[in-house]
C-alpha cells in the first residue's frame, strides 16, 4: 500500500535517468545474468533501431530468464532481420495522414501531434520505429504550423500529444505548448500518449504536475503497459499523483507473442492496472511493421484470448481489441474485420 506521503517524495531527476538508459544489449544481459546463447535467437548488437531501456524498467525484469516478457519487448534479436511479405515501413498510413508537419488528423474531432521523435525506451514492435521523424515533428518552428492548423479547424475538440514520447520533452516546452492549446477556444480535451509513467515513473514529478494540474482542458493520459510485471510500486505512485492532479488514466497494450498472448497474462495486467487506478482501453493487434513479425498473434487466437478475458473479468477491465487500418475512420474492432489472418489481405 502506497501512502500519500510516500507518493509525494520527490524522485531522482528524470533527465539523468533518461540519459543513463541502457543502450548496449550485452550490458543488459550482464545485469540480468542471462547468457546470450540461451536466447531464442541470436542477439543483434548493432540494430538500426538501437536498444534503449531505462534502468527503472530493467529492474523489473526477472534475473536469469531469457524469456522474460519485459526483456523480450526491448532486446534486439536476429528475427528483426527477417523480411516477411506484408510487413512494411509505414503500416498504418501515418505519412498519408499528415495534415501539416507533425499533425496527424485521421479521426473526427481528434488531432494527434507528433511532439517529438524521442522515446525513453525502444519497443521492438513499435509501428513508428521507421517513421521519418527528423523532418516531421511539430516542435520545429515552435509549433507554429501545428497550432495554426488546430486553430483553423473548429471541429477539433481534442488534441493528442504523441510521438515518440511527448513526456521526453522538458516541462518548460510542454507548459508553453499547453498554454497555446488552451488559447484555442474550441479545444476541450488534452490527451497524452506516453510510456514514461510506466518505464520511467520519476518523470511524474512536481513540475509536470504543475502545468498539467493547472490547465483548463480536461486531461487524459493513456499509458502503455503490456504485462503486469511492468507495474511496480513506483508506477502505482506515479499513477496516483496523476490522478490527484485530475487526470483520467487509461492504458493501451499491444498483443505480443511471447509477452502477453494468453488470457491469464492479460487478466493479471488488467487487475494490476486497475489496482493502480488505470482502466484498460485498447489492446492493439500488432501493426505489421518491418522487423516485428516474430511478435504476431493470429487474429483467431487474439479473439479467443479476449473471449477468455471476458469470461473472467468485469466488462470494464476488458480492453477493446482493435487494429489500425490505413484509411479507416476509427480504430477497427477486430470482431468486425473481414476473415483473413494474413495482413496483406487486410490492407485497403
Ligand atoms: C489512435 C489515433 C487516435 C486516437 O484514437 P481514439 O480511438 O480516439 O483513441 C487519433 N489520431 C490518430 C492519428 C491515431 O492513430
Ligand atoms: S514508447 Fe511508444 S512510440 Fe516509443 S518505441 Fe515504445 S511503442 Fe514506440
Amino acid at each position: 500500500m502506497i501512502t500519500q506521503a510516500q507518493a509525494r517524495v520527490q524522485p531522482a531527476c528524470w533527465q539523468q535517468e533518461l540519459a543513463r538508459g541502457i543502450r548496449d544489449p550485452r550490458e543488459l544481459l550482464r545485469l540480468l545474468e542471462v547468457e546470450a546463447r540461451t536466447l531464442p535467437e541470436r542477439l543483434l548488437t548493432e540494430a538500426p533501431f538501437p536498444m534503449k531501456v531505462p534502468h527503472a524498467y530493467a529492474a523489473r525484469m526477472r534475473r536469469g530468464d531469457p524469456m522474460d516478457p519485459l526483456l523480450r519487448q526491448v532486446l534486439p534479436i536476429a528475427a528483426e532481420r527477417r523480411e516477411v511479405p506484408g510487413y512494411v515501413a509505414d503500416p498504418v498510413g501515418d505519412l498519408a495522414a499528415e495534415a501539416v508537419p507533425g499533425v496527424l488528423h485521421k479521426y473526427e474531432g481528434r488531432a494527434l501531434l507528433i511532439a517529438t521523435g524521442a522515446c525513453a525506451i525502444h519497443c521492438r514492435y513499435c509501428f513508428r520505429q521507421q517513421f521519418p521523424y527528423a523532418g516531421s515533428h511539430a516542435a520545429r518552428g515552435r509549433w507554429t504550423a501545428a497550432l495554426g492548423y488546430l486553430r483553423g479547424d473548429a471541429s477539433i475538440r481534442e488534441v493528442i500529444l504523441s510521438g515518440g514520447d511527448p513526456l521526453t520533452l522538458g516541462d518548460a516546452k510542454l507548459a508553453e505548448l499547453v498554454q497555446a492549446l488552451e488559447d484555442i477556444p474550441h479545444l476541450t480535451r488534452l490527451r497524452i500518449h506516453t510510456r514514461l509513467p510506466v518505464v520511467l515513473p520519476a518523470r511524474v514529478d512536481d513540475r509536470l504536475l504543475g502545468w498539467l494540474g493547472r490547465t483548463r482542458l480536461q486531461k487524459v493520459v493513456v499509458v502503455h503497459a503490456n504485462h503486469a510485471n511492468e507495474i511496480d510500486a513506483q508506477v502505482i505512485a506515479a499513477a496516483r499523483r496523476l490522478q490527484a492532479a485530475g487526470v483520467t488514466l487509461l492504458n493501451q497494450a499491444v498483443l505480443l507473442a511471447g509477452v502477453n498472448d494468453d488470457a491469464d497474462a492479460l487478466c493479471d495486467l488488467s487487475e494490476a492496472l486497475f489496482a493502480a487506478g488505470v482502466l484498460p482501453y485498447y489492446l492493439h493487434l500488432l501493426d505489421p511493421v518491418a522487423g516485428a513479425s516474430h511478435f504476431d498473434v493470429p487474429r483467431s487466437r487474439a479473439l479467443q484470448i479476449v473471449s477468455g478475458l471476458r469470461a473472467s473479468l468485469p466488462g470494464y477491465l476488458v480492453p477493446r481489441l482493435v487494429r489500425e487500418l490505413a484509411g479507416s475512420p476509427s480504430k477497427v474492432p477486430v470482431e468486425l474485420l473481414p476473415g483473413a489472418d494474413v495482413h496483406i489481405g487486410l490492407r485497403s
